[in-house]
């Protein structure tokens, strides 16, 4: 830190002055003005090609909406068949992931878990609350990127919240369900395990959601940011039994979903999902076809399996894998570089966009 310090860093939270905060894609590549955005292809935030069609209804704007919109409880209650006390509107699932945080760490004595290379605002949001952050990396095996039973075992007891991320981002592949089970296990009389499912619609039998009634120390996280294309929209979904709900209730914003928000995602929900379901085949297909393209380069020497709507991959060496970047880069296609986390040299992730899309990518790198 510098001798010299302002004001603000002097009143500030310590630990927040040299704080980095979360390099979303957004912020690493700014939309700017429209004209940019569409001119840019955007592969790097698993955001879903296409554009929405959503009229909004402002009847009732003047009022404060409920705590819980009905229509949107309502239509997610019947799209994942548990009961409504069961159900936590969020704003986006990030919000979800700060309310665990909130609620169960308490602040300079408690610790999250994490399984990296994973989710980077587990970390951002332990960090600002002032949770510390235990690492059990996951392990390479013939079924993807695992978990290490063995290392959980050794945090039981020192921790209260454990992040588990199933399909995992940035690896691409579920968790064996056994497995997952296996961690609730372990943690049960001692910690929450939270099971993120950002991309569970890219493979919807492998949910854990039926756990939730099994054991009282389980909660699911959900959005509409993936599959069902409402990134910009900013609502996502906890899931656990009432007694967590009721405890995360404590915390949440009195009015964190808007009405505007509640709308559309009602009708996204009740109307669309049909189309949902269209487009994430439309995606898994594009995602097999990228795959198989890949396996084919020789700067490509080993592809992640992916049960969700991106690929990684790993180049032969650290200037490969910066010439492809860069190149698409110039082309005004945006992917992600994955390189800087944990076990991931030189490796790259493709959002699969639209068909297009990528087909443009592939044309830039051939
Ligand atoms: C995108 C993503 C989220 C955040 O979703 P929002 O609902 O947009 O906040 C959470 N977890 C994972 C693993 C994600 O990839």
């Amino acid at each position: 830190m510098s001798t010299s310090l302002t004001l603000i860093e002097k009143l500030a939270r310590e630990e927040l002055v040299d704080m980095v905060p979360y390099q979303s894609a957004r912020r690493l590549f700014a939309s700017g003005d429209a004209e940019q955005t569409k001119r840019k292809v955007w592969l790097n935030a698993n955001e879903a090609p296409g554009t929405g069609d959503y009229q909004l209804s402002s009847e009732n704007i003047n009022r404060y909406p409920d705590f819980q919109p009905d229509n949107l409880l309502n239509a997610y209650s019947n799209y994942c068949n548990l009961e409504r006390s069961q159900i936590l509107a969020t704003r986006g699932a990030d919000e979800g992931i700060e309310l665990i945080i909130r609620s169960f760490c308490r602040a300079y004595q408690d610790s999250i878990l994490i399984c990296p290379p994973t989710y980077g605002m587990y970390a951002i949001s332990a960090e600002n609350h002032g949770a510390d952050i235990a690492k059990v990396p996951l392990q390479k095996t013939p079924q993807g990127m695992q978990l290490d039973l063995d290392g959980l075992i050794s945090q039981v007891g020192k921790v209260k919240v454990v992040f588990l991320c199933s399909p995992g981002n940035p690896t691409g592949n579920l968790l064996s369900k056994e497995d997952i089970i296996a961690a609730i296990e372990l943690f049960k009389d001692t910690a929450i395990v939270v099971v993120d499912e950002a991309y569970i619609e890219f493979s919807a039998e492998q949910t854990s959601i039926d756990l939730i009634t099994q054991y009282s120390n389980v909660i699911v996280l959900r959005t509409l940011s993936k599959a069902f294309a409402l990134a910009g929209l900013r609502c996502g979904f906890t899931l656990a039994n009432a007694d967590i709900i009721t405890l995360l209730s404590k915390v949440i914003a009195p009015y964190p979903i808007s009405a505007p928000v509640a709308e559309i995602a009602s009708k996204a929900l009740n109307t669309d999902l049909k189309k949902m379901t269209q487009r994430v085949q439309d995606c898994n297909q594009i995602k097999t076809k990228l795959i198989n393209w890949l396996s084919e380069k020789d700067w490509c020497s080993e592809i992640f399996a992916s049960d969700a709507n991106f690929v990684l991959f790993r180049c032969n060496s650290q200037q490969e894998k910066q010439r492809i970047f860069d190149t698409l880069v110039e082309s005004d296609i945006l992917i992600r570089d994955q390189s800087k986390q944990m076990q991931l040299e030189n490796c790259l992730r493709i959002s699969i966009g639209s068909e297009q899309e990528i087909t443009q990518l592939k044309e830039v790198l051939s």
